[in-house]
């Protein structure tokens, strides 16, 4: 694997880079070679709360141009094997991925994990702990929802499943819309699935300290999502960075769908102030309710190291 890997660290593998070149992609910062990879490192099948399957995701990154892909369905790994060989089948090049839901100061917070070892049994035992209790969480949401007025909201929501085990608050924001009580997933969020209000059912997670733990062990890196996503405070977001490293954690999402250009250059500054690596990933979920493409966000800024450099032996 060492030559493939090494080809896809150096980014020279013709065709979709010269899409980058042409300057479809906002250039907001400069690139270094070792930058200009097309790599999509986080998004999601049926196997969590996404829309395609796994080889249907693969068939979309390539056509976008993706060179160096993972699935990261959220607390589950069951769908690694079939991304892996729809990566391969393809040529593009792959590492394991998931995205574990933690609990830190009272918040919801993701870590990535990319390339660890899919066997591992302490982080399977890990993800079906995290995912243990989503059930129960959705009767509860259900529940909230019915008090006013919409009913059979976890029926409804089932009917939108890939995985039981994996039900979610997307999968009520599909039914909400379907049944006509919002018009798109985004306002079911605002209205009835986020803090305080109806379908909102406050849920403990994983321990960052765990879920960092369960990565590495497993020969992975493990990658602090989104982070301009959580309401910390300037305080709280230093304790998550700080406990993140002090546990083992080695990267932070810069360049994702979930941040600004603004954000980038933000968080960019947060992962040279804390000596981590950076990623790049859509979060794509669905044709219909993503912002973000596959393989469609700018590269990384030159100035970080990116997280595939840690990762060069992983690269399947
Ligand atoms: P859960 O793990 O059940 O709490 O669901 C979290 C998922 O909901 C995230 O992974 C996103 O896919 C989705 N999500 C969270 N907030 C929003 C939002 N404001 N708009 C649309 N989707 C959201
Ligand atoms: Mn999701
Ligand atoms: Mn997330
Ligand atoms: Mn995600």
């Amino acid at each position: 694997m060492a030559g493939r890997a090494a080809r896809a660290l150096s980014g020279r593998r013709g065709g979709a880079l010269k899409i980058h070149r042409l300057g479809l992609r906002p250039k907001i910062i400069s690139v270094t070679p070792q930058n200009i990879l097309n790599a999509d490192l986080h998004c999601h099948s049926v196997v969590s709360d996404g829309t395609l399957t796994p080889e249907a995701l693969a068939e979309r990154a390539q056509v976008n141009g993706v060179e160096l892909w993972a699935l990261t369905d959220h607390d589950e790994i069951s769908g690694q094997q079939r991304a892996a060989a729809a990566a391969k089948a393809r040529g593009m090049h792959y590492l394991t991925g998931t995205e574990i839901s933690v609990t830190f100061a009272g918040e919801t917070v993701h870590i990535v994990g990319l390339g660890f070892d899919a066997d591992n049994a302490e982080l399977r035992q890990g993800l079906y702990n995290t995912r243990n209790g989503r059930r129960e969480r959705a009767q509860e949401m259900s529940d909230g929802l019915a008090k006013v007025g919409i009913r059979g909201a976890y029926e409804g929501a089932l009917k939108f499943v890939g995985n039981p085990e994996l039900i979610s608050r997307t999968h009520f924001a599909r039914f909400l819309v379907e049944s006509g009580v919002c018009k798109e997933t985004a306002d079911v969020f605002r209205k009835y699935l986020t803090e305080g209000k109806p379908g909102f059912v406050p849920h403990r997670w994983a321990t960052l300290q765990n879920a960092v733990g369960w990565i590495t062990r497993a020969q992975g890196v493990a990658v602090i999502a989104h982070p301009a996503r959580y309401k910390f405070t300037p305080n709280e977001e230093y304790a998550l960075f700080t406990e993140f490293k002090n546990h083992g954690g080695q990267a932070v999402e810069v360049v994702t769908g979930s941040h600004s250009a603004q954000e980038y250059v933000q968080y960019a500054e947060t992962a040279i102030e804390f000596g981590l690596a950076a990623s790049r990933g859509s979060d794509f979920h669905s044709p219909d309710e993503s912002h973000t493409d596959l393989g469609t966000l700018p590269f990384l800024p030159g100035t970080l190291k990116p997280v595939w450099e840690l990762l060069a032996d992983r690269i399947q």
